[in-house]
């Protein structure tokens, strides 16, 4: 939190008031005392009646609105002198004044003093002010659209920044390679700008956008972008900031935002990460988030509330619409959902041009070749991707990023960093029979894909690695290429079985064998690629709210369960076998690749397939 006079005024609230009685409480005994500080002794009412009976009083002054009274008496007890003794008087004292009169005992009652009155009078007034300008700065602050986060009074507040002008500084053309969503998103901006032309024929506008897709793929970038073209105000909150631990304070934001949206229309909302929000009511576990459900229904109730001509369009943006409310997803509330890619390579291409324009990239370096090395990466892959090859090409002092960078940039965002190699040693020597095992049996089956690189430096968890180009299809994957990719995962072991015997084998393998059951159980489960037939048998991620994993709800019978594990079985086995085959068969190629790789440390495509070609056939990839 920022240090404000304001917050200072805040935090210094309870001190000023506990002051402020201390303050009151001086003044209070100082208005009597000033005056009687003579009368030293005191003595109780009841006495004082009692000498009011025996006539030793003579004279009282009363002070204090009746509060105090300083007694002139006389007597044997007093020493038969004329003393000053202070009484405190109860608040009500009915015979008092009837038993003075009998007495003929002189009576005066004392006004406080003016001064003190004045001083009493400020004491009373300055604090109560001092609280209401506190309390009326911060209701000032809290209908500030900026307020801070978690101050006291804004809580209800949305903290939507408004801009009138949309500051993001992002136009459509640094949004690349998605180009469906960019154009439905111009066209958003046509409705805005010139509403008549669609309500002249009756057409409505959407009154939401739902963009969804993968995480980086730039659903964030593109809203930011419409924003700098529409030039209509721009409202944006996350979806978590929706949600906070405040009961009520959700629904509140939800209904200040649209209040504030209808103000300024027509304009543009976006709701970033509306997962947060808009998850599925009434599900999860313990029950739902009554929070959150409440956020959601003032959400959806918002959303009705406006036509959709008065010119708010509601952008939301997710990476799960499977795990959405379906009453956010129904017409008349985010009726159009734009999908955002991963992108293809044309796509790839074409945000790495975005992003080299403000990079020295040398001349030698094609974009193209970048673009056919990173198959599934997201827009915000690229972006990084290349702003570490810059990073790496400053550390290295040089003027242009160069290929070199770029490739281990690459690497190092989908291996991790790079450690240092082992020295030569049993265990390098079994690490290099394990990747070229992997590299080799790649190498040999036609439906692999091609060795990029095989190396024994080490990187991120893994001690030595296996490169292979990726297809640029990876959504349509025939039943040999699965298969292939479990033999090519299990060359590793493999090679370590058959050169080092069973007893020899290593944890190493550990990873590899993960993904081999998993491709194969999904062969079973998921694509009907078993003797099982065509059935898909695993619902996936039925219930979003346990997490992934937890809900293998299983929808057969344990007989089922039996016959998949069996397939599995069958599948793994199966390949195991070819793989050790093709492993015994290459064996002299083997040890070759393996001395080779101990020296050099890295052995790229091009050059591990001459070394093999020189023994035997490679197929022909398709
Ligand atoms: P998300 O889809 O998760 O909201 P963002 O929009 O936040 O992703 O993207 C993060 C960053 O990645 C952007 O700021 C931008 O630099 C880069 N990026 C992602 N997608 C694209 C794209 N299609 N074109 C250009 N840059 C992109
Ligand atoms: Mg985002
Ligand atoms: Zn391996």
């Amino acid at each position: 939190m920022k240090i404000t006079w304001k917050n200072l005024l805040l935090w210094s609230l309870p001190a000023i008031i506990i002051s402020f009685f201390v303050w009151q409480g001086f003044f209070a005994s100082t208005s009597s005392e000033n005056d009687n500080s003579i009368a030293n002794s005191r003595m109780t009412y009841g006495r004082f009646l009692e000498y009011i009976d025996l006539g030793w009083v003579k004279r009282v002054d009363i002070y204090d609105n009746g509060h105090t009274a300083i007694v002139e008496a006389v007597g044997p007890e007093l020493g038969n002198r004329i003393q000053k003794i202070r009484v405190e008087l109860p608040a009500s004292a009915p015979e008092l004044l009837s038993k003075l009169k009998k007495g003929h005992v002189d009576i005066n009652a004392h006004p406080m003093k003016n001064g003190l009155a004045f001083w009493n009078l400020i004491g009373n007034l300055i604090f109560p002010l001092l609280l209401i300008t506190g309390l009326a700065i911060l209701f000032r602050r809290s209908n500030n659209n900026n307020a801070g986060p978690g101050q006291a009074m804004s809580f209800g507040k949305s903290k939507a920044l408004f801009q009138m002008k949309a500051r993001t500084g992002i136009i459509f053309n640094d949004v690349a390679g998605i180009d469906e969503a960019k154009e439905e998103f111009e066209e958003i901006v046509t409705f805005l700008k010139e509403p008549e032309n669609f309500t002249k024929v009756g057409a409505k506008i959407p009154k939401g956008v739902l963009l969804v897709g993968p995480p980086g793929t730039g659903k964030t970038l593109l809203a930011k972008a419409i924003a700098g073209e529409a030039d209509v105000p721009f409202f944006s909150i996350s979806g978590s900031e929706f949600v906070e631990m405040f009961v009520g304070v959700g629904a509140s934001r939800v209904r200040d935002l649209f209040k504030k949206a209808k103000e300024n229309a027509p304009c543009i909302v976006f709701i970033d990460e509306i997962d947060a929000v808009g998850r599925q009511r009434g599900t999860g576990i313990g029950g739902g988030n009554d929070e959150r459900e409440q956020t959601l229904n003032q959400l959806l109730t918002e959303m009705d509330g406006f036509e959709g001509n008065t010119g708010i369009i509601v952008i939301a943006a997710t990476n799960r619409a499977d795990i959405l409310d379906s009453a956010l997803l129904r017409p008349g509330r985010f009726d159009r959902q734009v999908n955002v890619d991963i992108p293809d390579f044309k796509g790839r291409l074409s945000i790495l041009e975005v992003h080299a324009k403000n990079k020295k990239i040398d001349t030698s370096v094609s974009l193209t070749i970048i673009a056919r090395r990173t198959p599934g990466f997201s827009g915000a892959d690229l972006a990084n991707l290349l702003n570490e090859a810059a990073i790496l090409t400053a550390r290295k002092r040089k003027d242009n990023i160069t290929l070199n960078e770029i490739n281990e940039g690459i690497d190092r965002i989908v291996a991790g960093m790079e450690g240092t190699a082992l020295i030569d040693s049993k265990s390098k020597r079994l690490i290099a029979y394990h990747e070229i095992g992997h590299a080799i049996v790649g190498t040999l089956l036609k439906d692999h894909e091609n060795v990029q690189k095989v190396t024994l430096i080490p990187r991120g968890q893994a001690k030595g690695l296996t490169w292979f180009t990726p297809s640029e299809d990876q959504s349509l994957v025939s039943k040999s290429q699965i298969k292939a990719k479990i033999m090519g995962a299990l060359g590793g072991r493999a090679a370590e079985e058959i050169v080092f015997g069973d007893a020899e084998v290593t944890t190493g393998a550990s990873n590899d064998l993960q993904q081999v059951t998993s491709m194969a159980r999904q062969m079973v489960t998921k694509f009907g690629m078993s003797a099982i037939g065509p059935l898909s048998l695993e619902n996936e991620d039925s219930n979003p709210f346990l997490g992934r994993g937890m809900n293998n709800s299983s929808e057969y019978s344990d007989e089922i369960a039996i016959k998949i594990d069996q397939q599995v079985h069958n599948i793994v086995d199966d390949c195991h076998k070819n793989t050790l085959q093709i492993i015994k068969n290459n064996r002299v190629i083997i040890d070759k690749l393996v001395d080779i790789l101990i020296e050099k440390e890295t052995i790229n495509g091009q050059e591990f397939r001459k070394i093999i070609s020189q023994y035997t056939k490679i197929p022909n990839k398709v």
